[in-house]
């Protein structure tokens, strides 16, 4: 019995043990459990944050595609716009395929027309004509609000609206969009504007991306409105400018054909009058050469010395007659030039010989320095030959005593040039342009002395410029003179 006990007491105390590491097992396995919810429930969480990290990143991912393709449109837009210098086909290049690649159907933009004080349309994409007229008509009731956007250069979109003047549901409605971007046109030269994108897809959400795009869109506009206004100005006025450069042309052809007429006019009655004077004048000297011969009977030296007086002063009214009637002929173009290969050296040394004796009784030295290079020039020998003896002897005339005259050539590609040169009293400036005028003599004491016409200088203009050549000169007072022209070389 006392062993059944026995037995039974280790059994209650086996199975108490069992129980209770059968209970400290069922505790650890709660525990167990426990920490795998916690784990499920952690692992949940992450999959749920990768789920929403993967939509953020594929609507990231999205919004990039968007741009990229945004900023793609927007460059073949840019490109075909910029191009254009018409302002009205700026507006034509932008498309509703554009707009929609974009992702917008609607659109419109306004100019601001100063001086009627009124925006005016000049892009419709998606509306009516009616329609338009109808927003163009809210705009212009409404246009302070634009026109403060226009100078804040801010946008106004469904997102953000800068001013609540005009709520988003008011542009909304206008417009009849269910989101929207308005971009200020700012452009440097002439109307400024707006452009407004929308669209009625309720799905649509403004982005910044989005208005980023219209910006630049927008900003494209304005620039290339800038270019093609300044196009037009200075397309303008170069049409002006044309058009008075072909008026003045004409103005000057026909105020060239009138001194043409003039200056034939005066070639002829030159040529006429010099003739007519010619023939009494030969009568004259004639008539005093017999006289003074004696051949009508002896002359009283008293009478002697005035005849003598009438023919010098013949001879130098028909040297006068003869300069005035070889200007109205070579003016007329009715002496010929009978060019060849002349020495200058040559004729140089010829005049001088000649005006010997002058250059003898005032002491003056003369000399020449004519380099090879320009020893022949193609001319005409007896008009060159008179303008060496007009041009020495006028510096002989004006060079006082003991003065010294040279004559220099120089030679550049196929153009000799001589120079004249003295030593004498010099021409003041205010009389140098007008030396080469017919009958222009300097008005001073020394002119009053030596005799003269004033038709020397302007015979030699026309005989230089009848061989193509050029004539000038350059003087200071008290110091001489050089006169200087052109001949070809031979
Ligand atoms: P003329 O000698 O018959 O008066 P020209 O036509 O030859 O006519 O010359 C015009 C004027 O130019 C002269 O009156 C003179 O005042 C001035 N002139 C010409 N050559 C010289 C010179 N070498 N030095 C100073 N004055 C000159």
């Amino acid at each position: 019995m006392p062993n059944l006990i026995f037995i039974s007491f280790y059994i209650a105390i086996a199975g108490l043990g069992i129980f209770l590491f059968a209970a400290q097992k069922l505790k650890e396995k709660d525990k167990q459990v426990a920490a795998l919810k916690a784990s499920l429930e952690e692992m949940d969480e992450q999959a749920k944050l990768i789920m929403r990290t993967d939509m953020e990143l594929n609507k990231t991912q999205e919004e990039l595609d968007k741009k990229i393709s945004g900023l793609d449109i927007l460059q073949k837009l840019s490109r075909d716009i910029s191009t254009t210098l018409e302002e009205k086909q700026i507006f034509r290049k932008i498309s509703s395929e554009h707009l929609e690649e974009l992702g917008f159907e609607k659109s419109l933009a306004f100019l601001w027309n100063d001086l009627k004080r009124e925006f005016y349309l000049c892009l419709n994409l998606g509306f009516e004509d009616a329609e338009s007229e109808l927003i163009k008509t809210a705009v212009n009731t409404d246009k302070d609000y634009y026109l403060d956007l226009i100078r804040s250069g801010k946008n106004a979109s469904s997102v953000f609206i800068p001013d609540d003047f005009l709520t988003k549901d008011r542009i909304n409605q206008l417009f009849e969009v269910r989101s929207f971007i308005i971009c200020p046109i700012l452009a440097q030269e002439g109307d400024q504007g707006f452009i407004f994108v929308g669209t009625q897809n309720i799905e649509t959400r403004i982005t910044e991306g989005e208005q980023e795009l219209i910006t630049i869109l927008a900003n494209q506009i304005g620039q290339t409105l800038d270019n093609a206004r300044l196009f037009e100005k200075t397309w303008r006025s170069q049409q002006e400018l044309e058009i008075k450069v072909e008026e003045r042309t004409h103005q000057l052809s026909q105020a060239l054909e009138e001194v043409g007429k003039v200056s034939k006019r005066k070639s002829d009655f030159i040529s006429s009058v010099s003739h007519e004077l010619r023939t009494p004048l030969t009568s004259i000297k004639g008539y005093a050469a017999i006289l003074l011969a004696g051949k009508l009977g002896a002359v009283p030296d008293e009478i002697k010395n005035r005849l003598e007086k009438i023919n010098r002063h013949s001879d130098e009214l028909v040297h006068m007659v003869n300069d005035l009637l070889d200007i109205s002929r070579i003016e007329s173009g009715k002496v010929n030039m009978k060019l060849e290969s002349l020495e200058l050296k040559y004729i140089a040394d010829k005049v001088a010989d000649l005006l010997s004796e002058q250059l003898k009784a005032k002491n003056i030295t003369f000399s020449t320095n004519i380099p090879d290079d320009s020893r022949n020039a193609l001319a005409d020998r007896s008009q060159i030959e008179r303008v060496f003896i007009n041009l020495v002897g006028n510096a002989l005339k004006f060079t006082p005593e003991n003065g010294k005259i040279s004559i220099n050539a120089h030679r550049s590609g196929k153009i000799i040039q001589i120079d004249v040169s003295d030593t004498g009293f010099g021409i003041p400036e205010d009389a140098q342009g007008k030396l080469f005028q017919e009958f222009f003599r300097v008005e001073n004491a020394i002119n009053q002395e030596v005799k003269g016409t004033g038709l020397g200088l302007a015979l030699v203009r026309h005989i230089i410029e009848a061989h193509q050549g050029r004539i000038w000169v350059k003087s200071k007072l008290s110091e001489g003179s050089t006169f200087s022209f052109t001949l070809n070389a031979a």
